[in-house]
């Protein structure tokens, strides 16, 4: 298997390719200049490699996992300081507390249960992670996120019944349609709840994403390369079978 280091560059490389698109889609839409975040998702991706773009300067990354979130984070900030991590992927509320423990910014809440399970962990901890709501726009029946017709009143549950500060909405657009009308979607459900945040827009469609008012993108393989397998599988694709 071929290294990606050699296919697609390094991601030191990647993440100064990004960086460019995204002062150039600001500039394009009238964005204010800095006013898009690049989460840099770094799942499935070495430590190692992490470390060579954040020695670049990157200091936001989003994993999906919370167990590899805690697997490779606490020692990198040792390393190097503050870094600011965001889960991107489910959250089950019996690993609420190494979450909270763990990540910076919490962007997949998405019912009830596990809005109560924050609550009451934050209660606890003192520890307030910034936290987003996850819209399935697609109301794609597999994929977590609160239907768009609900997204107001569950914000609103959110803020009274458990009294969490709810910053912006997150969304996944379904794989194969057109991002935009999503996006578009997403924008406009987070006017009607007067939140400033929007996550949304990968390494395929951050730009459209920007175009309409992402004040987050979160990009993965264009920064770090394709992710085929987990890195171990990766090295060792007998291992599989
Ligand atoms: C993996 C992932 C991304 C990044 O996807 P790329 O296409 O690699 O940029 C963004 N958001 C979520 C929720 C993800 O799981």
């Amino acid at each position: 298997m071929p290294d990606m280091q050699t296919t697609m560059g390094s991601a030191e490389q990647g993440l100064a390719r990004i960086r460019a698109a995204i002062a150039r889609a600001e500039s394009d839409f009238q964005r204010p200049a800095g006013s898009v975040t690049l989460v840099a998702v770094s799942k499935t991706v070495p430590a190692a490699r992490i470390a060579e773009t954040i020695v670049a300067g990157q200091r936001v990354f989003g994993e999906n996992r919370v167990q590899e979130g805690m697997a490779k984070f606490p020692a990198l900030r040792t390393e190097f300081g503050p870094l600011t991590l965001h889960l991107i992927g489910p959250l089950q509320t019996n690993k609420v507390r190494e979450a909270v423990a763990t990540f910076d910014v919490i962007e997949t809440v998405d019912r009830e249960k596990l809005a109560a399970a924050l609550a009451a962990e934050i209660a606890r901890t003192g520890k307030a992670p910034r936290l987003m709501v996850q819209v399935n726009t697609g109301a794609e029946p597999q994929k977590a996120g609160v239907l768009p017709e609900e997204t107001p009143a569950f914000v609103q549950r959110c803020r009274v019944a458990h009294g969490l500060t709810i910053e912006g909405l997150m969304c996944i657009p379904p794989a194969d349609q057109p991002p935009s009308a999503h996006f578009g979607l997403l924008a406009k459900l987070a006017k009607q709840c007067g939140l400033a945040q929007l996550s949304m827009g990968m390494s395929a469609d951050f730009e459209a994403a920007i175009q309409l008012g992402a004040t987050h993108v979160r990009v993965g393989s264009a920064i770090f390369g394709h992710r085929t397998a987990a890195p171990a599988d990766a090295l060792h694709p007998e291992t599989i079978a």
